[in-house]
């Protein structure tokens, strides 16, 4: 029996990333006030707390931040997916993401790798993950 992955459940505020992310765009929310970039999608700025908020898009280039390689997944779904590196990704623009990095073999990952947005099709979503920058 195939166990389906749970997935990200998009909700008025965050469906404009989602949609982006489905034509193969990464955006980010941007203060018209302040200029600050933020991401997870929330009502106001989290700098100056502003509530007209823009959706601009990222370049999809950055960092990793911080890592780990799951060996245990918490969800029996993704049993036959490990090891994978489950990561937090810094982008250039400064938003930090939490995210999984792909098309690499999870030991080579380190912090500070240079990584690209790759956008990955499952089951009627498009999720924003992370690959090497050069390849
Ligand atoms: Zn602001």
């Amino acid at each position: 029996m195939t166990i389906a992955k749970p997935g990200p459940t998009p909700v008025p505020l965050t469906e404009p990333f989602w949609a982006a992310a489905r034509r193969g765009e990464l955006l980010l929310q941007h203060c018209r006030a302040c200029g600050h970039h933020q991401h997870y999608p929330r009502v106001l700025c989290t700098r100056c707390w502003h509530r007209e908020l823009d959706w601009v898009p990222s370049a999809g280039r950055g960092r990793v931040w911080t890592f780990t390689v799951v060996h245990r997944p918490g969800h029996p779904a993704w049993t036959d997916d490990v090891p994978y590196a489950l990561a937090i990704v810094e982008l250039d623009e400064g938003p930090r993401l939490l995210t999984n990095v792909v098309g690499i073999d999870p030991v080579d990952v380190e912090v500070g790798l240079r990584v690209g947005a790759r956008f990955t099709e499952r089951d009627g979503t498009t999720l924003v993950q992370f690959g090497p920058e050069d390849s």
